[in-house]
């Protein structure tokens, strides 16, 4: 995943770190900084859709992730993001081809129970929304794949 350097987004303090998991074979039932168990937990996620072409749109997506309290790393699978954002971009945004997405932030749970009933202006939004720290890369290979002259 590509890391970009977009200005600030949100008003609230940065919070989080953030891992998009691509491994369909790792499930992060534990965390991979600290090795304690993960468990699962609600966020509304604020993404990015469609990378430097005009008709980019945002998302906020309501998504079970995998969260480690401890080092406060939110996990999300790749592999179940992909299509709730396909069809998001099906309806949102129809003709837009670059179908990349960052994941760039949390949405305050009560807020956005609310905007599900009471739709929000997008200034509302980032009024309620905390960019990451940061995103980490997994480093993963699964057993038996590397020798030991691998680092
Ligand atoms: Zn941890």
């Amino acid at each position: 995943m590509k890391k970009s350097k977009p200005g600030r987004l949100g008003m609230l303090p940065k919070r989080y770190k953030f891992i998009l998991n691509p491994y369909v074979d790792l499930r992060l039932s534990t965390c991979p900084k600290c090795e304690r168990l993960t468990y699962p937990r609600k966020f509304p996620l604020f993404i990015h859709v469609g990378g430097t072409d005009p008709s980019y749109f945002s998302a906020i997506l309501g998504k079970t992730c995998k969260y480690c309290p401890k080092c406060e790393i939110i996990m999300a699978h790749k592999d179940e993001l992909d299509p709730l954002i396909e069809e998001q971009r099906a309806i949102v945004a129809p003709a837009l081809t670059n179908k990349e997405y960052l994941v760039m932030g949390t949405v305050e749970l009560k807020f956005w129970k609310k905007s599900l009933t009471e739709p929000q202006g997008r200034d509302e939004v980032l009024q309620h929304t905390a960019q990451f720290k940061d995103h980490l890369t997994l480093h993963y290979r699964p057993a038996g794949w590397y020798r030991d002259d691998e680092d």
